[in-house]
């Protein structure tokens, strides 16, 4: 999965915040709306949790398993290897964002999203300053780029 499908999976924050509660640990659709509530006070569309749960599982991202809750059947989802991997990576790139904002002398690595306090490596690229960790972070924007498969995650 490329960074620009990502994006269009987390465009929203209410489906970044269901893959938070699925990072938790396993979570049946009823139960994700309910925390939404609870958590947020807000209440979420089944018609956003649900088309999105499937959309997951379509990717490899989530399985699920149906489990008998009360007097209904349930699909109790839970993040695969794949799914947690991709949240992991999701995360620290939000963490890393949300640093900048806080502490704007910061920056984060265009490429692996992580903290860069000093300096770091920059390089222009299209015209615009973009900073990395290191020199190899820069290699490796580079090469993905030139393969058109990796957009910037937060632009
Ligand atoms: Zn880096």
């Amino acid at each position: 999965m490329t960074s620009t499908e990502v994006d269009e999976f987390v465009s929203d924050f209410s489906r970044f915040y269901i893959l938070m509660i699925l990072y938790e640990g396993a979570s049946h659709g009823y139960n994700i709306i309910s925390r939404f509530r609870k958590t947020l006070g807000k209440d979420i569309s089944p018609s956003l949790v649900y088309p999105f749960l499937q959309n997951l599982e379509k990717r490899g991202l989530v399985r699920y398993t149906v489990v008998p809750i009360g007097e209904k059947e349930r699909k109790v989802y839970e993040l695969t290897e794949k799914g947690r991997e991709l949240c992991r990576r999701l995360f620290k790139r939000f963490a890393a964002l949300v640093s900048t904002a806080i502490e704007p002398s910061l920056n984060i690595c265009a490429h692996c999203g992580c903290k860069v306090y000093e300096g770091g490596h920059v390089e222009v690229i299209n015209g615009k300053e973009v900073t990395f960790c290191c020199k190899h972070c820069a290699l490796s924007y580079k090469r993905e780029r030139k393969e058109g498969k990796e957009e910037p995650l937060f632009t």
